[in-house]
């Protein structure tokens, strides 16, 4: 009953997690039933005690009783010591193993998720989702199903012993923990409240940070500000509610259960004025129930996290059960020409292409074009699997990519687009993330060709210089420079190309066109066009309006369509260059 799959989920223990589990609860009872035998120990030596006492008679068995104290201080070295291996050290290394497998699972889900669940939702699974349950797995399961399992033992020794003061003495643990459960729901609607709201604190910070130029510069500081503050509060006012109602039952609980060492004395005083029992049974009641409520404590004061967890392990049975974007781990095209078969797809419910058809041929560029929202990099997306399509079908040299496990799939590409992803490490290991495992010779000729060698060797350290966390010292330019470099270290034969709108400078740009043009040769090339340049020297070009092909062909074709798209935004593109000039 105590470790089935439902316990498993509600607390997002791994398989190994239930067996360390286990283990530490075996551990906890075995534990609070030494205690309890030093206890049992107390209550004879004390017996003996008095009786010398009273009948002066001799103290029979010394030795006997110093061995057995001895026994039990080692007894009970042992099993702390085994309980707390159990509880703790094998825990930790759980939570790595439950780290590391949230992590692979996030990589393997499909991108979908990841719009419905932002960044700092994630961070916030990954980070102090796990923390919480890493305290409840190390501190509060393993100590409380021991406790419980241990107070049952006990009860039933205590009722052969006694009946009337057993029950005097136990009738507090089962109504504190109805009193408890009852509050569960409640406690779990306000965690859940409480966690939206820090989400929301944490989303507005994030959000602060990464959008603080924009935000001085138009001098929203006091309208963000305001928000911020709204929300904390907010936030502070769900907080030291939940706590408040949770403190509340948890210490009435606690309260309850100490009540049984008053009725334990009225009944006890009861029968021994009626001569049922005698003074000495009474005091070993006493005894007992100084320790019986101790497994309770520990595992009481953590309950309120307990209920809290269970909302933190909810959030990871989610990810959990999203499925991952599987398939096929052999992919075999023949050549690799991508072609779109009445691609339909909606990020949402209102579909974003509708029966987009074209083919981009292996040794070709082609471009994609038309307004904006037309859907190009929707397309762009769909080619590299990071969606899957709703209906139709992309295939790479034949083979629909659905079927082939997007890792796999991804071997073929190369990713060139704007936002470019840079990490906090040097320059090097920033390009050979192009290729796990390239040496620093292919990294530097890659490095070259990508004309990133001479704004490199200006940088304080060369290739070893930090970047900075995404390539804050960088200018657009060099950061997509360094993209090109990883792509032409990984060579793969599809190359899906984002070309950047925004501010290069003339020189840069050249640089950019110069290193472009050695990554393309040769690939299947899918770009999302908007220089003329490269659409004039694109071999096909595609129009996308509105999530309809409205126009293909080669540029000259399309040129001399008299009401065509291309053809008009080509000649606002001319005005436009006039304009600037
Ligand atoms: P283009 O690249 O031609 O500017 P997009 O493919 O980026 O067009 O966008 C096509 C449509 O899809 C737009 O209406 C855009 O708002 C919508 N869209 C793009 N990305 C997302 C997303 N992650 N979630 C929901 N809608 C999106």
């Amino acid at each position: 009953m105590f470790f089935g799959e439902k316990f498993r989920r509600k607390y997002a223990l791994t398989n190994q997690g239930i067996v360390n589990v286990k283990k530490a609860t075996f551990w906890t009872v075995v534990v609070n039933l030494v205690v309890m035998c030093g206890m049992g120990i107390l209550y004879f030596l004390m017996m003996q005690f008095m009786n010398s006492l009273i009948n002066g008679a001799d103290f029979p068995n010394a030795s006997m009783y110093t061995a057995a104290v001895i026994a039990f201080i080692i007894l009970s070295l042992v099993t702390h010591f085994q309980q707390y291996t159990n509880s703790y050290t094998l825990v930790y290394d759980e939570i790595a193993a439950t780290r590391v497998g949230l992590a692979e699972k996030l990589r393997r889900l499909p991108l979908g998720f990841f719009g419905k669940r932002d960044l700092s939702d994630l961070t916030e699974t990954l980070m102090s989702d796990m923390n919480r349950l890493e305290h409840v797995w190390s501190h509060v399961l393993g100590y409380l199903q021991g406790a419980y399992i241990s107070t049952a033992l006990i009860a039933i020794g205590l009722l052969i012993f006694d009946w009337r003061l057993a029950i005097a003495c136990l009738w507090g643990v089962p109504v504190a923990f109805i009193l408890l459960f009852g509050s569960r729901k409640l406690s779990k609607k306000y965690s859940y409240e409480t966690k939206g709201k820090g989400l929301d604190v944490a989303d507005n910070i994030q959000e602060t940070i990464e959008n603080v130029r924009e935000i001085r510069a138009t001098n929203q500081e006091e309208r963000y500000l305001a928000e911020l503050n709204g929300k904390v509060d907010d936030f502070e006012k769900t907080m030291i509610r939940t706590e408040l109602v949770t403190g509340l039952f948890v210490n009435g609980a606690s309260v309850i259960m100490r009540l049984g060492v008053a009725t334990t004395i009225l009944v006890g005083a009861k029968l021994i004025m009626s001569g049922q029992i005698d003074f000495m049974l009474l005091f070993m009641f006493l005894l007992v129930i100084t320790r019986i409520y101790a497994p309770f404590d520990q595992s009481l004061a953590l309950i309120a996290e307990v209920f809290i967890s269970e909302v933190s392990a909810e959030r990871m049975e989610q990810i959990a059960d999203t499925p991952a974007a599987g398939g096929s781990e052999v992919f075999a095209p023949q050549g690799h020409d991508i072609v779109f078969r009445d691609v339909i797809f909606a990020y949402d419910e209102e579909p974003v292409l509708n029966g987009v058809s074209f083919t981009a041929k292996e040794g070709e560029v082609t471009a994609l074009v038309g307004p904006s929202g037309g859907g190009k990099s929707t397309c762009a997306r769909l080619a590299a699997r990071l969606w899957d399509v709703d209906s139709g079908s992309i295939e790479v040299g034949g083979v629909d990519i659905k079927t082939i496990d997007s890792e796999v799939l991804l071997g073929d590409y190369s990713m060139v687009f704007q936002d470019v992803v840079l990490f906090d490490d040097t320059v090097m290991e920033n390009i050979r993330l192009g290729r796990h495992g390239a040496s620093d010779k292919d990294v530097l000729a890659a490095a070259k060709a990508a004309n990133c060698d001479e704004f490199v060797k200006n940088l304080p350290a060369g290739y070893e210089t930090p970047i900075g966390e995404n390539g804050a010292r960088l200018s657009g330019g060099e950061r997509q420079r360094i993209s090109i470099a990883r792509a032409l270290l990984k060579d793969a034969p599809i190359v899906l190309l984002d070309e950047a709108t925004a501010s290069l400078d003339v020189e840069n740009e050249t640089k950019v066109q110069e290193a472009l043009s050695k990554l393309l040769a040769g690939k299947t090339v899918l770009v999302i066009a908007h220089r003329m340049r490269t659409v004039e020297a694109a071999d096909k070009i595609v129009v996308l309006d509105h999530g309809v092909v409205a126009e293909q062909g080669t540029p000259e074709e399309l040129l001399e369509k008299k009401d065509g798209i291309f053809r008009h935004m080509t000649q606002l593109q001319a005005q436009g260059a006039a304009y600037r000039i």
